[in-house]
């Protein structure tokens, strides 16, 4: 198709609002999934959108893809390695291969972000109990992330 229709704020025609991962558990929280572009093997890369609801979170997760995010909808604040940057709508977050981190909606409304990624990737992994320590011994972060 050359043309889908928005149908509402930050839904389109025919694009299905999905789990954000097919597992379940409480890695994450409240977050959607709609795939905008799905790609093919002229452009291998699907564009995504996914919006965290207000208290909501996303994995804390690695691997040796990227991302190239774009904030489209409220704020809110994310981890990429050790570092947290506070987000607003406009925002743009690059992350890079092998680095922790995890998207955070605030209390008071949701999070939406364009996520763009390769068509073929790896898995994403969460963080070993042993990762998880050293991730905490920044205090910052320790007291960011939600696993
Ligand atoms: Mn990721």
């Amino acid at each position: 198709r050359t043309h889908v229709r928005q149908t509402a704020p930050f839904r389109w025609e025919e694009v299905s609002l999905l789990a954000y991962k097919e597992d379940e558990g409480t890695h994450f929280k409240g977050v959607t999934r709609q795939v905008l572009f799905p790609g093919d093997s002229q452009l291998p890369v699907q564009w995504r959108y996914f919006e965290v609801a207000e208290g909501g979170h996303s994995t804390l997760e690695s691997h040796d893809h990227v991302h190239a995010v774009m904030i489209v909808r409220g704020e809110g604040a994310v981890l990429v390695g050790t570092r947290i940057h506070r987000l607003a709508t406009g925002d743009l977050v690059y992350v890079p291969a092998r680095t922790w981190h995890q998207f955070r909606a605030p209390a008071q409304g949701p999070l939406g972000f364009l996520c763009l990624v390769a068509l073929e990737r790896d898995k994403p992994r969460r963080p070993t109990a042993e990762e998880l320590a050293r991730l905490r011994e920044d205090p910052a972060v320790a007291s960011f992330i939600r696993v």
